[in-house]
């Protein structure tokens, strides 16, 4: 297995049939940066750039920003750069902007917080168009979009921003945007979005949070918080194909990119790229070259008339197991 593993380091994923299966990292730090490129990642699929605010005692300048968000695109650079705009509230605190609520997963959290201080986003977004003059692999996404007018108010944002950094001489082009779908109203309103965006990511762990109404930090509810649960595939199905309706790519940036069985059904769903952990990418890639698609949608066909999340986990574990 391991001698497989090095086989594989520095080649792009193909499965049996030939399918180029584009595997992507999540980073928050410049040590992910390093790992994913020792591991062969082909891009960014997830940039947290609340990171980089967490572990700060303020509000990092629009220089500062600018210094961060080079480094992790020259890093990659000529691969695409995911940047995620700040993902706050919820699980994710600035001690230095506290937000107190009874349920902050359903409260002020991501794009909301955002949006309400136009101040934090602008500077945010003039910051990464800067640092990305002259590299142009900026892909910037917005996390916890529920609603079509919160998409529209984002983009109004960001071409201020872009025609703000371009009228003070910065020579870039306008970056692609991507929606991230991570709510469960947001699942619904695929075909509204992708007019507006050029590519759509999904959050499984918050997703399968919203879905089964399950807190994905909270241990005694943690044995019925399933990506596998039988509402959850379905809803992925549903944002692939909507989206490839309308010729948009769509990827998966949860953990749930990263697990070998997990991955079987997102390659049969058609899922443009996997973006996950560098832990688990060496692991994915193994299982991606020693599979073809056409088995992952007889597989997929298989647990999609399964009623039981711990069934469909079973069953794939059996199915891979029989695939050797
Ligand atoms: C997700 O929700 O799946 C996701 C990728 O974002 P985060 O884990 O940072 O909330
Ligand atoms: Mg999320």
């Amino acid at each position: 297995f391991i001698a497989g593993l090095e086989g594989l380091k520095g080649r792009p994923c193909i499965t049996r049939d030939n399918f180029r299966i584009p595997l992507w990292v999540n980073t928050g730090l410049m040590t992910d940066v390093m790992r994913s490129l020792d591991r062969g990642a082909e891009g960014v699929g997830l940039y947290r750039t609340e990171v980089p605010f967490m572990i700060r005692e303020r509000f990092p300048s629009e220089n500062e920003q600018q210094e961060i968000y080079r480094a992790q695109l020259q890093a990659f650079a000529p691969s695409p750069v995911t940047m995620r705009t700040l993902d706050i509230g919820g699980d994710k605190s600035l001690s230095y902007f506290p937000i107190e609520e009874d349920n902050p997963f359903l409260g002020w959290r991501g794009i909301r917080v955002t949006l309400d201080h136009p101040e934090i986003f602008l500077v945010q977004i003039r910051a990464m168009l800067k640092a990305s003059a002259g590299l142009n692999n900026l892909r910037i996404m917005l996390p916890m979009i529920s609603s079509v007018a919160e998409v529209d108010d984002a983009l109004h944002l960001i071409h201020r921003a872009y025609g703000e950094v371009v009228s003070e001489g910065v020579n870039v082009q306008f970056p692609p945007v991507g929606v991230m779908i991570e709510v469960p109203g947001a699942v619904y309103q695929v075909s509204e979005f992708v007019k507006r965006v050029d590519f759509l990511s999904i959050g499984s762990n918050d997703l399968t949070q919203y879905i089964l109404a399950v807190d994905r930090n909270n241990p005694r509810v943690a044995d019925l918080y399933h990506s596998f649960h039988p509402a959850v595939l379905y809803a992925l199905q549903s944002v692939v194909k909507d989206a490839h309706a309308a010729g948009k790519p769509v990827s998966i940036c949860g953990e749930m990119a990263g697990e070998p069985l997990a991955v079987v059904l997102l390659v049969a769903m058609g899922f443009d790229v996997l973006s996950m952990n560098a832990t688990n990418l060496p692991k994915v890639k193994w299982v991606l070259s020693n599979i073809s698609v056409g088995w992952a949608k007889e597989v997929l066909s298989k647990v999609l008339v399964l009623d039981d999340a711990k069934i469909i986990h079973s069953t794939l574990e059996l199915e891979l197991r029989k695939a050797g």
